[in-house]
């Protein structure tokens, strides 16, 4: 099974993509964690994308349809894909359709977590301070106008996938303003 997890930052895809992979054994492609690995290690990329990065604005479909090519084309996931993160825009959505496509495999299920914009807000500050307080390194976008634009780059961009999905009868909206516990049993649900 392949599933998309749709929602602004801040929404708990990450945490809900790993419960997915514990619970079922599916493979999670996460196009942030892709990106901030390749800035990690110096890639040319990386250099290329860390200031749009930390601005909060959208790198370009190019690249992440490239890093997501590279994932299909070489990772084995028995358990299927979980796409956290990507698609972000109906340009993405369509390359992710013909990717699947090429190597034999489709979507199931798009789920979206909907969590109010003040609700974000604060997750995200908070994950910023837990990280200060436990000495780990802060995301560069974790702050106040990164978060303002990359909430903005949602609305405009990524929120219109919604109704592309919808009207595909793929989409399945969830309530994300639960606890942890809450929000997988509500995803587990919609998979199942
Ligand atoms: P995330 O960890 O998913 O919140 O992504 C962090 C940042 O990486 C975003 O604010 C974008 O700058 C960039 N990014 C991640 N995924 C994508 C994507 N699918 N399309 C464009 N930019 C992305």
């Amino acid at each position: 099974m392949n599933i998309i997890l749709l929602g602004p930052p801040g929404a708990g895809k990450g945490t809900q993509a790993q419960r997915l992979v514990t619970a079922r054994s599916m493979v999670q492609l996460s196009t942030g964690d892709m990106l901030r690995a390749a800035r990690t290690s110096g890639t040319e990329m990386g250099k290329v994308v860390a200031d749009v990065m930390d601005r909060g604005d959208l790198v370009t479909d190019e690249i992440v349809i490239g890093l997501i090519r590279e994932q299909l084309e070489t990772r084995d996931a028995p358990g299927g894909f979980i796409f956290d993160g990507f698609p972000r825009t109906l340009a993405q959505a369509d390359a992710l359709a013909a990717l699947l496509d090429e190597v034999g495999q489709s979507l199931d299920t798009v789920i979206e977590l909907q969590v109010d914009d003040d609700v974000l807000v604060s997750r995200i500050v908070g994950r910023a301070e837990a990280a200060r307080a436990a000495g780990q390194p802060v995301r560069a976008d974790d702050n106040e106008e990164s978060l303002r634009t990359r909430l903005f780059a949602y609305y405009k961009q990524t929120a219109p996938l919604i109704g592309y999905y919808y009207a595909k009868g793929l989409h399945t909206g969830i309530d994300g303003m639960g606890s942890i516990d809450e929000v997988a049993a509500s995803a587990a649900q919609a998979l199942d």
